[in-house]
Protein backbone atom coordinates (compact mmCIF):
# COMPACT_ATOMS: atom_id res chain seq x y z
CA UNK A 1 0.00 0.00 0.00
CA UNK A 2 1.45 3.40 -0.94
CA UNK A 3 2.10 6.06 2.18
CA UNK A 4 0.21 9.38 1.23
CA UNK A 5 2.54 12.39 0.34
CA UNK A 6 6.50 12.78 0.00
CA UNK A 7 7.49 16.38 -0.77
CA UNK A 8 10.62 16.68 -2.51
CA UNK A 9 12.64 20.39 -1.96
CA UNK A 10 14.48 21.72 -4.90
CA UNK A 11 13.83 20.60 -8.68
CA UNK A 12 17.19 20.42 -10.03
CA UNK A 13 18.64 16.42 -10.98
CA UNK A 14 18.79 14.94 -7.19
CA UNK A 15 15.14 16.33 -6.68
CA UNK A 16 13.97 14.79 -9.84
CA UNK A 17 14.86 11.93 -10.08
CA UNK A 18 14.21 11.60 -6.19
CA UNK A 19 10.56 12.89 -7.01
CA UNK A 20 10.27 10.06 -9.83
CA UNK A 21 11.37 7.33 -7.42
CA UNK A 22 8.50 8.28 -4.53
CA UNK A 23 6.03 8.64 -7.57
CA UNK A 24 6.07 4.38 -6.97
CA UNK A 25 5.70 4.79 -3.38
CA UNK A 26 3.63 7.57 -1.85
CA UNK A 27 -0.02 8.53 -3.52
CA UNK A 28 0.76 11.90 -3.96
CA UNK A 29 4.63 13.55 -4.72
CA UNK A 30 4.68 17.56 -4.54
CA UNK A 31 8.12 18.92 -6.08
CA UNK A 32 8.94 22.78 -4.40
CA UNK A 33 11.18 24.92 -6.39
CA UNK A 34 12.39 28.43 -5.65
CA UNK A 35 12.98 29.03 -8.70
CA UNK A 36 9.89 29.21 -11.74
CA UNK A 37 10.27 26.55 -13.81
CA UNK A 38 11.41 27.88 -17.59
CA UNK A 39 9.35 25.75 -20.46
CA UNK A 40 12.04 25.91 -22.63
CA UNK A 41 15.82 24.61 -22.57
CA UNK A 42 17.22 27.58 -20.71
CA UNK A 43 19.08 28.44 -17.71
CA UNK A 44 17.29 29.93 -14.51
CA UNK A 45 18.76 31.27 -11.25
CA UNK A 46 18.64 28.73 -9.17
CA UNK A 47 21.30 25.75 -11.17
CA UNK A 48 24.01 28.91 -12.50
CA UNK A 49 26.52 25.47 -12.85
CA UNK A 50 24.27 24.68 -15.76
CA UNK A 51 26.12 27.45 -17.55
CA UNK A 52 29.31 25.29 -17.76
CA UNK A 53 30.28 22.01 -19.22
CA UNK A 54 27.99 19.15 -17.53
CA UNK A 55 28.86 15.47 -18.68
CA UNK A 56 26.42 12.51 -17.55
CA UNK A 57 28.94 9.71 -17.11
CA UNK A 58 27.77 6.28 -18.34
CA UNK A 59 25.97 4.66 -14.91
CA UNK A 60 23.97 7.97 -14.30
CA UNK A 61 22.94 7.63 -18.13
CA UNK A 62 21.60 4.64 -17.42
CA UNK A 63 20.07 5.27 -14.85
CA UNK A 64 18.43 8.19 -16.15
CA UNK A 65 16.86 5.64 -18.92
CA UNK A 66 15.53 3.37 -16.53
CA UNK A 67 13.73 5.83 -14.47
CA UNK A 68 12.26 7.64 -17.68
CA UNK A 69 12.49 4.78 -20.40
CA UNK A 70 12.82 6.58 -23.62
CA UNK A 71 14.54 10.01 -22.79
CA UNK A 72 17.15 9.22 -24.10
CA UNK A 73 15.50 8.71 -27.62
CA UNK A 74 13.99 12.03 -27.02
CA UNK A 75 17.16 13.97 -26.22
CA UNK A 76 18.79 12.83 -29.30
CA UNK A 77 15.56 14.22 -31.30
CA UNK A 78 16.73 17.82 -29.79
CA UNK A 79 20.10 17.63 -31.19
CA UNK A 80 22.27 15.24 -28.37
CA UNK A 81 24.86 13.87 -29.67
CA UNK A 82 26.82 10.47 -28.69
CA UNK A 83 30.26 10.59 -28.10
CA UNK A 84 32.31 7.00 -27.86
CA UNK A 85 35.05 7.14 -25.60
CA UNK A 86 37.33 8.16 -25.56
CA UNK A 87 37.29 7.62 -29.48
CA UNK A 88 35.72 10.78 -30.11
CA UNK A 89 37.92 12.43 -27.57
CA UNK A 90 41.15 13.58 -27.34
CA UNK A 91 42.00 13.06 -24.05
CA UNK A 92 44.94 14.59 -22.21
CA UNK A 93 45.81 13.46 -19.31
CA UNK A 94 48.31 14.16 -16.88
CA UNK A 95 50.31 11.30 -18.28
CA UNK A 96 50.04 11.95 -21.72
CA UNK A 97 47.34 11.68 -24.98
CA UNK A 98 45.45 9.15 -24.22
CA UNK A 99 45.08 6.08 -27.15
CA UNK A 100 41.05 6.26 -28.80
CA UNK A 101 39.92 3.12 -27.49
CA UNK A 102 36.07 2.74 -27.69
CA UNK A 103 35.07 1.61 -24.11
CA UNK A 104 31.93 3.68 -23.47
CA UNK A 105 29.71 5.92 -25.02
CA UNK A 106 27.89 9.33 -23.49
CA UNK A 107 25.44 11.77 -24.45
CA UNK A 108 26.39 15.58 -25.13
CA UNK A 109 23.87 18.21 -24.32
CA UNK A 110 23.54 20.65 -22.50
CA UNK A 111 22.06 20.84 -18.68
CA UNK A 112 18.62 23.16 -19.43
CA UNK A 113 17.98 20.23 -22.40
CA UNK A 114 18.49 17.09 -19.86
CA UNK A 115 16.70 18.94 -17.31
CA UNK A 116 13.39 20.55 -19.34
CA UNK A 117 13.52 16.75 -20.70
CA UNK A 118 13.44 14.73 -17.19
CA UNK A 119 10.74 17.43 -15.66
CA UNK A 120 8.70 17.10 -18.57
CA UNK A 121 8.36 13.42 -18.10
CA UNK A 122 8.18 13.32 -14.62
CA UNK A 123 5.40 15.95 -14.71
CA UNK A 124 3.38 14.52 -17.94
CA UNK A 125 0.69 11.94 -17.47
CA UNK A 126 1.74 9.13 -15.13
CA UNK A 127 2.44 6.05 -16.34
CA UNK A 128 2.14 2.04 -14.65
CA UNK A 129 1.26 2.12 -10.88
CA UNK A 130 2.93 5.88 -10.90
CA UNK A 131 1.32 8.87 -9.21
CA UNK A 132 0.71 12.55 -10.29
CA UNK A 133 3.44 14.77 -9.66
CA UNK A 134 2.22 18.58 -8.50
CA UNK A 135 4.71 21.31 -9.03
CA UNK A 136 5.19 24.21 -6.47
CA UNK A 137 7.28 26.30 -8.46
CA UNK A 138 8.47 29.65 -7.03
CA UNK A 139 7.75 29.08 -3.45
CA UNK A 140 11.32 28.65 -1.10
CA UNK A 141 10.94 25.85 1.80
CA UNK A 142 12.11 27.74 5.07
CA UNK A 143 12.29 24.94 7.64
CA UNK A 144 10.22 21.32 8.87
CA UNK A 145 7.36 21.53 10.50
CA UNK A 146 8.24 19.65 13.96
CA UNK A 147 6.39 16.58 15.18
CA UNK A 148 8.33 15.91 18.33
CA UNK A 149 11.79 15.49 17.10
CA UNK A 150 10.53 14.05 13.54
CA UNK A 151 9.26 16.11 10.16
CA UNK A 152 5.92 16.13 9.32
CA UNK A 153 6.16 18.46 6.41
CA UNK A 154 7.75 21.77 5.24
CA UNK A 155 7.21 25.38 5.87
CA UNK A 156 6.69 27.56 2.65
CA UNK A 157 7.93 31.11 2.44
CA UNK A 158 4.99 33.45 3.38
CA UNK A 159 3.36 31.33 6.12
CA UNK A 160 2.85 28.52 3.48
CA UNK A 161 2.73 24.86 4.95
CA UNK A 162 2.54 21.10 3.39
CA UNK A 163 2.42 18.45 5.32
CA UNK A 164 4.15 15.48 4.26
CA UNK A 165 4.47 11.33 5.09
CA UNK A 166 8.13 12.29 3.69
CA UNK A 167 10.19 15.45 2.67
CA UNK A 168 13.47 14.79 0.61
CA UNK A 169 16.26 18.12 1.22
CA UNK A 170 17.49 17.88 -3.01
CA UNK A 171 18.63 21.92 -2.40
CA UNK A 172 22.08 20.89 -3.32
CA UNK A 173 25.61 23.03 -1.45
CA UNK A 174 23.49 25.72 -0.26
CA UNK A 175 21.08 22.87 1.96
CA UNK A 176 20.15 24.03 5.12
CA UNK A 177 19.36 20.96 6.43
CA UNK A 178 21.60 21.12 9.40
CA UNK A 179 19.69 24.00 11.12
CA UNK A 180 16.56 22.29 10.13
CA UNK A 181 17.60 19.12 12.02
CA UNK A 182 18.88 21.49 14.62
CA UNK A 183 15.11 22.90 15.01
CA UNK A 184 13.56 19.49 15.77
CA UNK A 185 16.61 19.06 18.10
CA UNK A 186 19.10 16.87 16.23
CA UNK A 187 22.76 17.55 16.59
CA UNK A 188 24.69 18.91 13.65
CA UNK A 189 26.35 16.29 10.86
CA UNK A 190 30.25 16.59 10.87
CA UNK A 191 31.55 17.81 7.45
CA UNK A 192 34.57 16.92 5.48
CA UNK A 193 36.18 19.62 2.99
CA UNK A 194 38.67 19.18 0.53
CA UNK A 195 38.88 22.28 -1.39
CA UNK A 196 41.19 22.85 -4.24
CA UNK A 197 40.58 26.38 -4.65
CA UNK A 198 39.61 25.42 -8.48
CA UNK A 199 37.46 28.30 -10.58
CA UNK A 200 35.31 27.44 -14.02
CA UNK A 201 34.85 30.07 -16.32
CA UNK A 202 32.83 29.18 -19.77
CA UNK A 203 31.27 30.21 -22.71
CA UNK A 204 29.36 29.00 -26.03
CA UNK A 205 30.64 28.63 -29.13
CA UNK A 206 29.08 28.28 -32.87
CA UNK A 207 30.75 25.46 -34.35
CA UNK A 208 32.44 26.63 -37.54
CA UNK A 209 31.24 25.41 -40.65
CA UNK A 210 32.53 21.79 -42.04
CA UNK A 211 34.90 21.66 -38.85
CA UNK A 212 36.22 18.04 -39.24
CA UNK A 213 39.73 17.24 -37.52
CA UNK A 214 38.82 14.05 -36.68
CA UNK A 215 37.16 14.36 -32.91
CA UNK A 216 34.31 15.54 -31.74
CA UNK A 217 35.10 16.36 -27.96
CA UNK A 218 38.77 17.46 -26.02
CA UNK A 219 39.78 17.10 -22.92
CA UNK A 220 42.63 18.84 -22.04
CA UNK A 221 43.31 17.78 -18.09
CA UNK A 222 45.75 19.56 -15.55
CA UNK A 223 48.90 17.75 -14.34
CA UNK A 224 49.03 18.54 -10.78
CA UNK A 225 50.84 19.92 -8.94
CA UNK A 226 53.13 21.11 -12.14
CA UNK A 227 49.87 22.38 -13.65
CA UNK A 228 46.88 23.26 -12.61
CA UNK A 229 44.41 24.32 -15.67
CA UNK A 230 41.87 22.12 -17.68
CA UNK A 231 40.08 22.77 -20.76
CA UNK A 232 37.02 20.71 -22.17
CA UNK A 233 35.51 21.92 -25.26
CA UNK A 234 32.08 19.26 -26.35
CA UNK A 235 29.52 19.37 -28.51
CA UNK A 236 26.01 20.30 -27.58
CA UNK A 237 22.47 20.52 -29.49
CA UNK A 238 22.27 23.80 -31.77
CA UNK A 239 25.77 23.18 -33.57
CA UNK A 240 27.44 24.70 -30.44
CA UNK A 241 30.77 23.88 -28.65
CA UNK A 242 30.19 24.45 -24.94
CA UNK A 243 33.97 25.41 -23.29
CA UNK A 244 35.05 25.34 -19.77
CA UNK A 245 38.42 26.49 -18.83
CA UNK A 246 39.06 25.75 -14.92
CA UNK A 247 42.07 26.47 -12.55
CA UNK A 248 42.97 24.84 -9.28
CA UNK A 249 44.99 26.83 -6.48
CA UNK A 250 43.12 30.11 -7.57
CA UNK A 251 44.56 30.28 -11.09
CA UNK A 252 41.05 30.07 -12.21
CA UNK A 253 39.37 30.38 -15.62
CA UNK A 254 39.02 34.02 -16.14
CA UNK A 255 35.97 35.53 -17.45
CA UNK A 256 37.78 38.84 -19.38
CA UNK A 257 38.05 37.91 -23.33
CA UNK A 258 41.09 37.94 -23.79
CA UNK A 259 42.26 36.78 -20.59
CA UNK A 260 39.92 33.56 -21.67
CA UNK A 261 41.63 33.05 -24.79
CA UNK A 262 45.59 33.35 -23.27
CA UNK A 263 44.35 30.94 -20.87
CA UNK A 264 43.49 28.55 -22.98
CA UNK A 265 46.70 28.72 -24.96
CA UNK A 266 48.33 28.05 -21.80
CA UNK A 267 46.70 24.72 -21.15
CA UNK A 268 48.69 21.84 -21.86
CA UNK A 269 48.30 21.65 -25.06
CA UNK A 270 47.03 24.62 -27.98
CA UNK A 271 44.60 22.18 -29.82
CA UNK A 272 41.53 23.72 -27.71
CA UNK A 273 42.80 27.14 -28.43
CA UNK A 274 43.52 26.23 -31.66
CA UNK A 275 39.43 25.52 -32.06
CA UNK A 276 37.85 28.36 -30.36
CA UNK A 277 40.44 31.73 -31.24
CA UNK A 278 38.80 32.02 -34.98
CA UNK A 279 34.82 30.58 -33.63
CA UNK A 280 32.10 32.69 -33.25
CA UNK A 281 31.37 33.46 -29.49
CA UNK A 282 27.45 33.23 -28.74
CA UNK A 283 27.25 33.74 -24.95
CA UNK A 284 29.42 35.90 -22.50
CA UNK A 285 31.86 34.26 -20.10
CA UNK A 286 30.53 33.26 -16.97
CA UNK A 287 32.36 32.22 -13.71
CA UNK A 288 31.86 29.50 -10.68
CA UNK A 289 33.69 29.44 -8.14
CA UNK A 290 31.99 27.12 -5.51
CA UNK A 291 33.42 23.66 -6.40
CA UNK A 292 34.88 22.34 -3.47
CA UNK A 293 34.46 18.55 -1.91
CA UNK A 294 31.99 18.96 0.75
CA UNK A 295 30.38 16.47 2.50
CA UNK A 296 28.09 16.31 5.48
CA UNK A 297 28.24 12.86 7.14
CA UNK A 298 24.64 12.51 8.18
CA UNK A 299 25.01 8.87 8.58
CA UNK A 300 27.06 9.38 11.35
CA UNK A 301 24.37 11.56 13.66
CA UNK A 302 23.44 9.31 16.51
CA UNK A 303 19.54 10.32 16.00
CA UNK A 304 17.56 10.97 13.34
CA UNK A 305 14.06 12.33 12.17
CA UNK A 306 11.73 10.26 11.16
CA UNK A 307 10.12 11.50 7.99
CA UNK A 308 13.21 14.06 6.52
CA UNK A 309 15.94 12.56 4.33
CA UNK A 310 18.69 14.42 2.46
CA UNK A 311 19.84 13.32 -1.01
CA UNK A 312 22.19 15.01 -3.66
CA UNK A 313 24.48 17.60 -3.44
CA UNK A 314 22.67 18.68 -0.26
CA UNK A 315 24.75 15.66 1.61
CA UNK A 316 27.46 15.30 -0.45
CA UNK A 317 29.23 17.22 -3.44
CA UNK A 318 32.40 17.12 -5.30
CA UNK A 319 34.68 18.49 -7.78
CA UNK A 320 32.83 19.28 -10.52
CA UNK A 321 35.79 18.84 -13.18
CA UNK A 322 35.16 14.86 -12.47
CA UNK A 323 31.73 15.18 -13.65
CA UNK A 324 30.36 12.81 -11.55
CA UNK A 325 27.38 15.19 -8.68
CA UNK A 326 24.67 13.89 -11.62
CA UNK A 327 25.20 10.31 -11.71
CA UNK A 328 25.94 10.26 -7.50
CA UNK A 329 22.14 11.25 -7.73
CA UNK A 330 21.07 8.84 -9.73
CA UNK A 331 22.59 6.31 -7.81
CA UNK A 332 20.75 7.56 -4.98
CA UNK A 333 17.50 7.87 -6.51
CA UNK A 334 18.11 3.83 -6.96
CA UNK A 335 19.35 3.64 -3.13
CA UNK A 336 15.75 5.50 -2.41
CA UNK A 337 13.47 3.23 -3.98
CA UNK A 338 15.42 -0.09 -2.36
CA UNK A 339 14.89 1.67 1.28
CA UNK A 340 11.49 2.20 0.40
CA UNK A 341 10.82 -1.27 -0.88
CA UNK A 342 12.26 -2.29 2.65
CA UNK A 343 9.36 -2.80 5.12
CA UNK A 344 11.80 -2.69 8.57
CA UNK A 345 11.41 0.92 10.30
CA UNK A 346 14.26 3.18 10.11
CA UNK A 347 13.80 3.67 6.25
CA UNK A 348 15.74 7.01 6.94
CA UNK A 349 18.64 6.17 8.41
CA UNK A 350 19.23 3.27 6.08
CA UNK A 351 18.78 5.53 3.02
CA UNK A 352 21.46 8.36 4.57
CA UNK A 353 24.12 5.43 5.33
CA UNK A 354 22.74 4.49 1.29
CA UNK A 355 23.65 8.04 0.41
CA UNK A 356 27.01 7.87 2.34
CA UNK A 357 27.75 4.62 0.00
CA UNK A 358 26.63 6.47 -3.62
CA UNK A 359 28.77 8.77 -2.94
CA UNK A 360 32.33 6.30 -1.65
CA UNK A 361 33.88 5.60 -4.65
CA UNK A 362 33.33 9.32 -6.63
CA UNK A 363 34.36 11.06 -3.68
CA UNK A 364 38.03 9.20 -3.40
CA UNK A 365 38.19 9.79 -6.98
CA UNK A 366 37.87 13.36 -6.61
CA UNK A 367 39.81 14.25 -3.53
CA UNK A 368 42.45 12.02 -3.99
CA UNK A 369 43.29 13.71 -7.21
CA UNK A 370 42.72 16.99 -5.41
CA UNK A 371 44.95 16.63 -2.73
CA UNK A 372 47.72 16.95 -5.34
CA UNK A 373 47.48 20.56 -5.48
CA UNK A 374 50.20 22.14 -3.03
CA UNK A 375 47.33 24.81 -2.40
CA UNK A 376 44.14 22.40 -1.82
CA UNK A 377 42.86 23.34 1.79
CA UNK A 378 42.10 19.99 3.78
CA UNK A 379 43.44 18.02 6.55
CA UNK A 380 46.82 16.90 5.82
CA UNK A 381 47.31 14.32 3.60
CA UNK A 382 48.05 10.61 4.91
CA UNK A 383 51.05 8.54 3.52
CA UNK A 384 47.64 6.40 2.25
CA UNK A 385 46.83 8.80 -0.19
CA UNK A 386 50.20 9.39 -1.69
CA UNK A 387 50.22 5.70 -2.06
CA UNK A 388 47.80 5.54 -3.85
CA UNK A 389 48.52 8.35 -6.01
CA UNK A 390 51.51 7.21 -6.74
CA UNK A 391 49.81 3.83 -8.39
CA UNK A 392 46.68 5.68 -9.67
CA UNK A 393 49.57 7.77 -11.47
CA UNK A 394 50.64 4.45 -13.16
CA UNK A 395 47.34 3.18 -13.63
CA UNK A 396 46.43 6.45 -15.55
CA UNK A 397 49.95 5.71 -17.72
CA UNK A 398 48.90 2.08 -18.58
CA UNK A 399 45.41 3.23 -19.50
CA UNK A 400 46.83 5.56 -21.88
CA UNK A 401 47.88 2.48 -24.25
CA UNK A 402 46.77 -0.73 -22.65
CA UNK A 403 42.73 -0.90 -23.64
CA UNK A 404 41.78 -3.65 -20.66
CA UNK A 405 43.29 -1.03 -18.12
CA UNK A 406 41.33 2.05 -20.08
CA UNK A 407 38.55 0.05 -19.65
CA UNK A 408 38.82 -0.31 -16.29
CA UNK A 409 39.82 2.85 -15.02
CA UNK A 410 36.93 4.48 -17.50
CA UNK A 411 34.10 2.20 -15.54
CA UNK A 412 35.37 3.70 -12.11
CA UNK A 413 35.10 7.35 -14.04
CA UNK A 414 31.67 6.61 -15.56
CA UNK A 415 30.51 4.88 -11.53
CA UNK A 416 30.13 1.42 -13.16
CA UNK A 417 33.01 0.15 -10.80
CA UNK A 418 34.41 0.86 -7.57
CA UNK A 419 37.82 2.35 -7.11
CA UNK A 420 39.05 -0.76 -5.50
CA UNK A 421 38.58 -2.67 -9.23
CA UNK A 422 41.99 -0.99 -9.89
CA UNK A 423 43.36 -3.17 -7.45
CA UNK A 424 42.96 -6.54 -8.75
CA UNK A 425 45.57 -8.68 -9.67
CA UNK A 426 44.72 -8.67 -13.27
CA UNK A 427 45.08 -4.47 -13.44
CA UNK A 428 47.71 -4.59 -10.82
CA UNK A 429 49.94 -7.24 -13.74
CA UNK A 430 48.78 -5.02 -16.38
CA UNK A 431 49.95 -1.89 -14.88
CA UNK A 432 53.32 -3.46 -14.06
CA UNK A 433 53.95 -4.74 -17.13
CA UNK A 434 53.63 -0.96 -18.73
CA UNK A 435 55.32 0.67 -16.14
CA UNK A 436 58.50 -1.73 -17.00
CA UNK A 437 58.29 -1.15 -20.76
CA UNK A 438 57.31 2.65 -20.18
CA UNK A 439 59.61 4.33 -22.65
CA UNK A 440 60.87 7.98 -22.12
CA UNK A 441 58.32 10.92 -22.02
CA UNK A 442 58.19 12.52 -25.26
CA UNK A 443 57.05 16.28 -26.09
CA UNK A 444 53.22 16.35 -26.49
CA UNK A 445 52.53 16.69 -29.99
CA UNK A 446 50.00 19.78 -30.11
CA UNK A 447 47.33 18.00 -32.55
CA UNK A 448 47.16 14.43 -32.23
CA UNK A 449 44.70 12.67 -34.21
C1 LIG B 1 30.64 24.05 -12.61
C2 LIG B 1 29.97 22.72 -12.37
C3 LIG B 1 30.04 21.73 -13.32
C4 LIG B 1 29.44 20.49 -13.09
N1 LIG B 1 29.59 19.50 -14.01
C5 LIG B 1 29.03 18.28 -13.77
C6 LIG B 1 29.17 17.23 -14.71
O1 LIG B 1 29.86 17.34 -15.73
N2 LIG B 1 28.54 16.05 -14.46
C7 LIG B 1 27.81 15.86 -13.32
O2 LIG B 1 27.26 14.75 -13.15
N3 LIG B 1 27.67 16.84 -12.41
C8 LIG B 1 28.26 18.03 -12.60
N4 LIG B 1 28.11 19.02 -11.67
C9 LIG B 1 27.31 18.75 -10.46
C10 LIG B 1 25.82 18.90 -10.76
O3 LIG B 1 25.54 20.20 -11.21
C11 LIG B 1 25.00 18.57 -9.51
O4 LIG B 1 25.53 17.44 -8.88
C12 LIG B 1 23.56 18.30 -9.91
O5 LIG B 1 22.91 19.47 -10.34
C13 LIG B 1 22.72 17.71 -8.77
O6 LIG B 1 22.63 18.65 -7.77
P1 LIG B 1 21.37 18.80 -6.85
O7 LIG B 1 20.12 18.53 -7.59
O8 LIG B 1 21.63 18.06 -5.61
O9 LIG B 1 21.45 20.36 -6.45
P2 LIG B 1 21.38 21.65 -7.38
O10 LIG B 1 21.62 21.31 -8.79
O11 LIG B 1 22.25 22.67 -6.75
O12 LIG B 1 19.87 22.11 -7.27
C14 LIG B 1 19.28 22.56 -6.08
C15 LIG B 1 17.85 23.02 -6.41
O13 LIG B 1 17.18 23.35 -5.20
C16 LIG B 1 16.51 24.60 -5.35
N5 LIG B 1 16.41 25.17 -4.00
C17 LIG B 1 17.44 25.54 -3.19
N6 LIG B 1 16.96 25.96 -1.99
C18 LIG B 1 15.62 25.83 -2.06
C19 LIG B 1 14.57 26.09 -1.11
N7 LIG B 1 14.84 26.54 0.14
N8 LIG B 1 13.29 25.86 -1.48
C20 LIG B 1 13.01 25.40 -2.74
N9 LIG B 1 13.97 25.12 -3.66
C21 LIG B 1 15.25 25.34 -3.31
C22 LIG B 1 17.43 25.37 -6.31
O14 LIG B 1 16.76 26.44 -6.92
C23 LIG B 1 17.82 24.26 -7.28
O15 LIG B 1 16.85 24.09 -8.28
C24 LIG B 1 28.71 20.26 -11.88
C25 LIG B 1 28.64 21.26 -10.91
C26 LIG B 1 29.28 22.47 -11.14
C27 LIG B 1 29.24 23.50 -10.05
Amino acid sequence: MKREHAVVVGGSMAGLLAARVLTAHFERVTLVERDRFPAEAVFRPGVPQARHLHVLWTRGREIVEVLFPGLEDTLRAAGAEELRVPADVLWLTSAGWRERFDVTRLLTFSRPLLDRAVRARLTGPPDGDRTRVDVLDGHRVTGLIPRGGDAAGVRLDGDGELHADLVVDATGRGSRAPSWLAELGHPAPLETRVDPLLGYASRYYAIPPGFDPGWKALYLQADPPATRRTGGLFPQEGGRWICSLSGAGRDHGPTEEKAFLEFAKGLRSPVLYEAIRDAEPLTPIVAFRRTANHRRHYERLPTWPRGFVVTGDAACAFNPIYGQGMSVAAVAALALDRCLRDPRPGFERRFQRGVARSAAGAWLVATGEDLRYRETEAAPVRLRTRVINAYVDEVVAAANVDRRVCEGLVRVLALMAAPTSLFTPGVLARVAAHRVRRPAPVPLPSRPC
